[in-house]
C-alpha cells in the first residue's frame, strides 16, 4: 500500500545499464539484495563506527550501525506509505564507502588526496556501487536504480556534482531527493545519536551526570526512574534509549505527515521539485536533536581516549598512502593491473585511495605492520 508520492518501479528513472525487470522481486528489492551480496557490505563488520573494532564486542560497528539505520528507516517508511525496499537498500548502502577508522580515516585520506580532488565518503559509497564492486558479467558495479544511487549520495561538492551528470543535478539546481532518501538521512542520525549514547555510557567515556542536562535524554530518563525505580542501572539506560528513539521517530512521522499533506505534492517528481525537504522533525525536536549531537561531538567524539586512538589511525592511513604512491609494487596484483592502465599521478592516487578506503580496520593495521614492522 504505497502512497502516491512513494518511489515505485514504474516511476523509476532506471538503471545505467538497462536490464529486464526481475521476475519475482521489485527493482528495489533487487538493489537491496545486490548490496547484501557485495564485498563492501561484508567489510562493514570490521570498520569502526566510533570505537575501534577490537575494543569490545558490544560496540557498534559500521555493519550493526547500518542495520539499525535500516530498521529505523523501514519503520518510518511503512508508517508514511513509502517504499520500504528502496528505503532499506539506501540504508544498507549508505556507509559502504567509509574508510577504516571512522571519520579520522576519512579525514586522513582526504588530506592525502588534497592535490588529486580529495576524498568524500559519500561519493566513495557511490563509487563502490557504480564501479568498484566487480561481480556481474554484463556491467561494472552493482548497476543499481537511480533512486538508490540518489539516496546514497547525500552530499556532494559542486565540483563533483558537475561531473556526475543526472545524479549530480540536484546539488546544482538545489532540488530534493525522493522521500525515501530524505528519511534515511534522518534515520542515520537517529541511529547514531542513540547508539552512541549507549556505547558512550558502556565504555565509561560518558557518564549519567553529563547526560542528565540533555533534554532528549532527561525527558525519558526521569520518567523511567520514576516509573521503575528498582530496575538495574543498565536496564534503566536501555529503557531510556528505547524511549528516546520512539519519541523522535514518532515526532518525525507525525510532522512529516503534516508537511506532506500541506505541500500538495502528488508524486515523486513533485517531491523533487518541492523547495525544501518534507521529511522533518518539529522545530522543538529538531533543536533537542541538535543539542544531543553537539553534546556527543564535544564529549564523546572529541574525548581524549577516542582522539588518541584516532591519531594512530591517521598515521596508519597516511603512511600506507605514501608508501603505495612511492612504491606501487607493494600493492596487491589486481591493483597493480589497474595502475598499468593509468598514467597520471592523480589516477594512481585514486586507485590507491580505493584500496585503502576498502580496508577494514584490522586489515589496515596488518598492512601497516607488514610495511612498517615494529613502528
Ligand atoms: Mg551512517
Amino acid at each position: 500500500m504505497l502512497a502516491p508520492y512513494a518511489a515505485t518501479d514504474k516511476a523509476s528513472r532506471g538503471r545505467r545499464y538497462p536490464e529486464a525487470a526481475p521476475a519475482n522481486r521489485s527493482e528495489y528489492q533487487r538493489d537491496r539484495d545486490r548490496i547484501i551480496h557485495s564485498a563492501a557490505f561484508r567489510r562493514l563488520e570490521y570498520k569502526t563506527q566510533v570505537f575501534i573494532n577490537h575494543e569490545g564486542d558490544l560496540f557498534r560497528t559500521r555493519l550493526t550501525h547500518s542495520i539499525e539505520v535500516a530498521q529505523i528507516a523501514r519503520s518510518i517508511a511503512r508508517a508514511l506509505g513509502l517504499n520500504e525496499d528502496l528505503t532499506e537498500a539506501i540504508a544498507l548502502a549508505h556507509d559502504l564507502g567509509h574508510t577504516p577508522f571512522g571519520h579520522s580515516g576519512q579525514d586522513a585520506l582526504n588530506e592525502c588526496l588534497r592535490d588529486y580532488g580529495g576524498f568524500e565518503h559519500n561519493l566513495q559509497s557511490l563509487r563502490v556501487v557504480d564501479v568498484l564492486e566487480e561481480r556481474y558479467a554484463e556491467f561494472p558495479g552493482l548497476n543499481l536504480t537511480f533512486e538508490t544511487r540518489e539516496g546514497i549520495l547525500k552530499h556532494c561538492s559542486l565540483k563533483n556534482a558537475r561531473e556526475l551528470g543526472e545524479l549530480g543535478k540536484r546539488f546544482l539546481e538545489k532540488t530534493q531527493p525522493g522521500l525515501e532518501a530524505q528519511l534515511v538521512n534522518i534515520a542515520d542520525e537517529i541511529a547514531y545519536n542513540n547508539h552512541d549514547v549507549d556505547d558512550g555510557l558502556r565504555s565509561g567515556l560518558l557518564t549519567l551526570e553529563q547526560l542528565k542536562p540533555i533534554a532528549l535524554f532527561a525527558g525519558q530518563y526521569d520518567e523511567v526512574v520514576r516509573r521503575y525505580p528498582d530496575i538495574p542501572p543498565r536496564r534503566t539506560i536501555y529503557e531510556t534509549i528505547r524511549r528516546m528513539i520512539n519519541q523522535v521517530v514518532t515526532d518525525l512521522i507525525e510532522n512529516s505527515w503534516r508537511r506532506i499533506a500541506q505541500s500538495g505534492i502528488k508524486d515523486i517528481e513533485d517531491v523533487r521539485r518541492h523547495p525544501e525537504p518534507l521529511i522533518a522533525y518539529t522545530p522543538e525536536v529538531a533543536e533537542k536533536s541538535r543539542e544531543l549531537k553537539r553534546f556527543l561531538r564535544q564529549n564523546l567524539y572529541a574525548h581524549e581516549r577516542v582522539t588518541r586512538m584516532m591519531g594512530e589511525a591517521v598515521k596508519i592511513v597516511r603512511e600506507l598512502f605514501e608508501a603505495f604512491m612511492r612504491e606501487p609494487g607493494l600493492l596487491p596484483s589486481q591493483y597493480q593491473d589497474k595502475l598499468r592502465q593509468q598514467n597520471g599521478a592523480g589516477e594512481r592516487a585514486r586507485i590507491i585511495a580505493d584500496y585503502i578506503a576498502g580496508m577494514t580496520d584490522r586489515y589496515a593495521m596488518r598492512e601497516h605492520e607488514r610495511l612498517f614492522p615494529g613502528t
